[in-house]
């Protein structure tokens, strides 16, 4: 099948344009959009130069037209890289981006390269596929991120640049002829479906990749709690859930701990909302520091507290209950005044048992915590295995605080 080659390019343009525009419109709608804007003037810049080269005799006969036009080729693929970075949040070197088209202009002073269009293309295809290498280089660096549509993102691209690569030593070795009507099977045949593709593809999954940060940021934002950046209580209950599930499959432990401050409300009675907060605050920065990785830890009251331990029987849950009591208090002295303490109850899962249900054991031990004397970590069911040690890394309350407790 014959196909005309400006009749491609111009399809090509228009593609490039639409693109553009598309991308310009979904960077209006999102709010972290410097990588769709990035990828959209990368294909207004493509949708210009290609009319300029494909009916340069009829715009302008002379030189300078497709100089021009070869010159913005080159920076498409310059912004594409540009693009790469900013979708993750990677500051952008402008003066990179001018390289490639800087060297390009450099390169077309010297008489060799002018007289010589083959020469020309194999240097303008070189840079473009070094571009589009790195831009699919910049995508793998952020694929901790998991999202989906990085890969296809990264594929094109790996693609693009390897057609680019092709058609530059195609041009050094003179079988690339860019002009004229030729069949679908040849290089330059190919690879004007290969760059439709490549434009409307990754025009699509610019976008779904940025939605799709947009709404892992939400979900991030809904399950964080803001104040003390432990997990929500729903988000808490959510993973609990899933928690408890897998020991029950694993037969593995799982305990609880709920924490409950102590006097609260005399400390902002006392102090204030606001060196309230910063208590809420240190207790959050304390039980993280005392957890694992996998353990899970939310906030899922004002000022009450729940710690879930995967693979953690009752004496380590205890352990970690009065490591964090310490933690807490310390921390607490270090931010100010605070004589701030807290008391918990600890529970292990039966086989079977709701995290609901597990909680509720545990709330009678926080409750036996809280009658025994506040500043405590009580076990649920039998007195606790490790004796419960008498709080003296932790000063009593100050007097303030104890007369409004009391
Ligand atoms: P107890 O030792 O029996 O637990 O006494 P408490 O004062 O800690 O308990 P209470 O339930 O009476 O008071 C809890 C207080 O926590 C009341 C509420 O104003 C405060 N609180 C809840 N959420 C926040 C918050 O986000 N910031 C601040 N500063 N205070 C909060
Ligand atoms: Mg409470
Ligand atoms: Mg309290």
């Amino acid at each position: 099948m014959q196909i005309d080659l400006p009749t491609l390019m111009i399809a090509g343009s228009f593609v490039s344009a639409v693109s553009g525009v598309f991308l310009i419109f979904a960077a209006m709608q999102t709010k972290s959009a410097s990588g769709m804007v990035w990828w959209a003037s990368a294909n207004l810049t493509m949708a210009a130069a290609v009319p300029l080269l494909a009916f340069h005799s009829e715009i302008a006969p002379n030189m300078p037209s497709v100089v021009v036009a070869i010159t913005l080729l080159n920076i498409s693929p310059a912004l594409i890289w540009a693009s790469a970075q900013a979708c993750d949040n990677r500051r952008v070197d402008i003066g990179v981006v001018g390289a490639g088209a800087a060297l390009w202009l450099l390169a077309y002073t010297i008489p060799a390269v002018r007289e010589t269009p083959d020469l020309q293309i194999a240097l303008n295809l070189s840079f473009a596929s070094v571009y589009i290498f790195a831009a699919a280089r910049e995508f793998w660096r952020g694929r901790d991120d998991r999202l989906s549509a990085r890969w296809p993102l990264i594929v094109l691209l790996i693609l693009h640049g390897m057609f680019s690569a092709g058609g530059a030593v195609a041009a050094m070795v003179g079988t690339l002829s860019p002009i004229g009507s030729t069949t679908l099977l040849t290089w330059i045949g190919f690879v004007h479906f290969e760059t439709l593709a490549f434009i409307v593809g990754t025009s699509i999954f610019t976008v779904a990749m940025a939605r799709e940060r947009q709404e892992l940021m939400h979900k991030i934002t809904a399950s964080t709690d803001s104040l003390t950046g432990l997990a929500t209580r729903r988000a808490f209950y959510e993973e609990g859930a899933t928690i408890i599930a897998m020991a029950r499959e694993t037969g593995t432990p799982v305990s609880v701990i709920l924490f409950d401050l102590d006097g609260f409300k005399a400390i902002n009675d006392t102090y204030g909302h606001g060196p309230g907060d910063e208590v809420l605050k240190a207790f959050g920065r304390a039980v993280s520091k005392v957890l694992r990785s996998s353990d899970l830890v939310g906030r899922i009251g004002g000022e009450e507290f729940a710690a879930l331990l995967p693979n953690a029987g009752i004496e380590a849950a205890y352990v970690v209950g009065e490591r964090t009591r310490v933690a807490f208090t310390t921390a607490c002295r270090s931010i100010g005044d605070f004589n701030a303490t807290v008391s918990a109850g600890v529970a292990r899962a039966e086989p079977g048992q709701s995290l609901d249900s597990l909680i509720k054991v545990a709330d009678q031990a926080l409750y036996r915590a809280k009658s025994r004397g506040r500043n405590r970590v009580e076990v649920a069911g039998k007195a606790p295995p490790v004796p419960t040690q008498a709080p003296t890394t932790t000063p009593a309350p100050t007097r303030a605080v104890e007369e409004k407790v009391a």
